[in-house]
């Protein structure tokens, strides 16, 4: 069974989770930042110290192995970056969870020593 600690922690998880479901704020993927050479002769991308297009956001994420994105402006990179910053959370969150999950399997009395 969990340990007083280990309950603690949990509870500290918990609330964490739910504050951030709560706020529905969670998005897969990653957003990138790019930026560009058109490499039309006379353009500011092709001067001497070149000054590239951009930049633009690119969000990504893998579906079915495949990755899918779309281009956002800087309004929506600084708006959707938390909440792919949430989604890392609540992954982190649930790994800390397996961790104890399995803490507490491998503590087991049960087990034959
Ligand atoms: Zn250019």
């Amino acid at each position: 069974m969990l340990s007083a600690t280990q309950k603690e922690e949990t509870r500290r998880i918990a609330a964490e989770l739910a504050h951030i479901a709560r706020s529905g704020h969670v998005l897969a993927g990653t957003i990138s930042e790019r930026r560009t050479h058109c490499g039309r002769p006379g353009c500011r991308c092709m001067a001497d110290p070149p000054q590239p297009h951009g930049p633009y956001f690119q969000w990504t994420r893998k579906v079915r192995a495949k990755t899918v994105g779309r281009w956002l402006n800087g309004a929506q990179r600084d708006d959707y970056a938390p909440w792919i910053e949430n989604h890392r959370r609540l992954r982190e969150l649930l790994a800390r969870l397996e961790e104890i999950g399995e803490a507490v399997l491998e503590a087991d009395p049960r087990f034959e020593r």
